[in-house]
């Protein structure tokens, strides 16, 4: 065979073999984030909750937060129409259910977890009985659970049920950046600024491959820092992470521990590097965003940011502007419930 042959095979052969990487292809599949529900609050059917599985594993999944896995989880399989009676609806949720290894929750406002805990008792009988999923979080959350979810006047001790030996929901407090293995996956939490402790957390698949989820935040975290190593080496896929108001509610937001567009594209800076952050002023107008949106979105040629917790009422503002980033160059996607997305 000549030489130019052999290199045209050769080529050919890494191509189909996976190796596209080093030669300018998308890399292999890695992640598939199911969003079960995707508001920051105010609709009961559509708030905060995710499935992650690894690409092509549909027996193994963690849950990030639990706002409405139920209500999502009919919508994603398709089990509302009206050929479904409530029992197959709920059949359906338990099959999906059964395959959730871990809960892994953010933080403990409402909209994070009332459907976790509304959910529970579907644990206690027909295919989930005597099955065990872990709830898992910081400190804080994890007492959220012991003292206000999971015990009286609200609700059930889940600790305890159906038995203190083996509860439906063990608690699981997870320590600041030690991984633990879960859902085939490294996890890492991080700890993020909001007015009670919230995390962020990093998935690292097996080929390193890596994930970054941002539960409900404000200003400054030390991910970005994990991002950026992360960034650098070529291993970050994907970032989801809230906006919640739209940039004229910035005093709101900051007052709150939340994101605007504006602020977001700060937040991006910082896990980019592009422009150094003293030299960037603390609050920007969305005009002057789409600037530094232009710099920092050379950085992210290869990352997919992935943007949830919009307040509804909110809703067009924040999107309008999150458009207005995006012709700047920003790789933005709004999330959108039982629509799921593989990187
Ligand atoms: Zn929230
Ligand atoms: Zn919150």
């Amino acid at each position: 065979m000549r030489p130019c042959m052999f290199l045209v095979v050769y080529l050919l052969i890494i191509g189909s073999a996976g190796g596209s990487i080093a030669f300018g292809g998308p890399p292999p599949v890695r992640f598939e984030l199911i969003p079960l529900g995707v508001f920051g609050g105010e609709v009961e059917s559509n708030s905060s909750c995710f499935l992650l599985r690894e690409a092509g594993n549909e027996e193994t999944a963690l849950m990030i937060d639990g706002g409405s896995p139920v209500s999502g989880i009919i919508k994603w399989k398709g089990l509302d129409s009206a050929n479904f009676t409530w029992s197959k609806r709920m059949a359906g949720v338990a099959d999906v259910l059964a395959t959730v290894q871990a809960i892994l929750i953010t933080h403990s406002h409402l909209d994070h977890n009332y459907g976790v805990v509304l959910k529970s008792p579907i644990h206690l009988s027909g295919k989930l009985a005597g099955t065990q999923t872990s709830i898992c979080g910081n400190e804080a959350t994890i007492q959220a659970y012991r003292d206000v979810y999971f015990s009286k006047p609200a609700w059930g001790n889940f600790t305890h049920v159906p038995s203190a030996e083996k509860p439906a929901f063990p608690l699981v407090v997870l320590e600041e950046e030690k991984p633990s293995k879960l859902g085939g996956f490294d996890v890492e939490l991080y700890p993020l600024a909001h007015p009670v402790p919230s995390s962020g957390f990093v998935f690292t698949a097996d080929d390193g491959s890596a994930f970054i989820h941002l539960g409900d935040t404000g200003r400054s975290k030390p991910i970005w820092k994990r991002g950026r190593n992360l960034l650098k080496s070529g291993k970050l896929r994907a970032v989801s992470l809230e906006v919640s108001f739209d940039t004229a509610k910035e005093p709101l937001a900051v007052r709150t521990g939340h994101l605007t567009p504006a602020s977001l594209v700060l937040e991006l800076n910082s896990l980019t590097g592009a422009i150094p952050t003293e030299d960037l002023p603390e609050e920007f107008e969305i005009v002057a965003a789409q600037d530094l949106a232009k710099a920092v979105a050379d950085h992210l040629r290869d990352v997919r940011i992935l943007i949830h917790h919009i307040k509804p009422t909110s809703y067009s503002k924040v999107v309008d502007e999150l458009d207005l980033l995006k012709k700047a160059g920003l790789p933005l996607e709004v999330l959108h419930q039982a629509r799921p997305v593989r990187f």
